[in-house]
């Protein structure tokens, strides 16, 4: 490791701090004498994305992390909280043990953290990720948002299709509660 300040290619160390994800080392440049820090991470092999025309591509936290900062624009959420999910999504994909992961699995690994953080950022990220084919499927999700946390975790989607939008049917018949002048 040479020396940032003078180009030389010997060092000691002089504190080594076990961070748990990484090591960082204190060291003293052997020659000019000045101190300079190194990180020591382990490297994960490259874990491939299957997006959804087949195409493959590498995983980089990177582009996912720049996705969440756009999902999380203006929302008040701590810093560091984007990163922290960056990082549990890579290690919960490199402890699936396969080299390739369907970019789905890397969405829902995703929006099951940002949901947990921040609802209106979760549904931005969601529009973009499963690209909702109408408003009404995006509806949903929302109304499934909605729906108290507290309890059992609704595993089977409890929808009730009742409820019928007023579809436009040309004729406009004001009901009541509604009739605003609207002219
Ligand atoms: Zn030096």
């Amino acid at each position: 490791m040479k020396c940032p300040h003078c180009g030389y290619d010997d060092s000691r160390v002089t504190d080594s701090r076990d961070q748990g994800e990484y090591i960082q080392r204190r060291r003293r440049c052997e020659r000019c004498e000045q101190r300079f820090s190194t990180v020591e991470r382990v490297v994960l092999p490259t874990l491939m994305v299957v997006k959804r025309d087949g195409r493959r591509e590498p995983f980089r936290r990177e582009k996912l992390l720049t996705g969440l900062r756009l999902a999380c624009q203006k929302r008040p959420i701590p810093v560091g909280e984007l990163e922290a999910i960056v990082e549990g999504v890579e290690s919960a994909l490199h402890k699936l043990g396969q080299a390739e992961v369907d970019s789905r699995v890397v969405g829902e690994l995703v929006m099951e953290r940002l949901r947990a953080l921040d609802d209106i950022a979760y549904i931005r990220f969601a529009s973009v990720y499963r690209s909702y084919p109408d408003i009404q499927a995006m509806r949903q999700e929302m109304d499934h948002l909605l729906m108290p946390k507290a309890g059992a975790q609704a595993q089977d989607k409890a929808q009730d299709d009742g409820r019928e939008e007023a579809a436009p049917r040309g004729g406009r018949e004001a009901r009541g509660g509604d009739a605003k002048g609207e002219e």
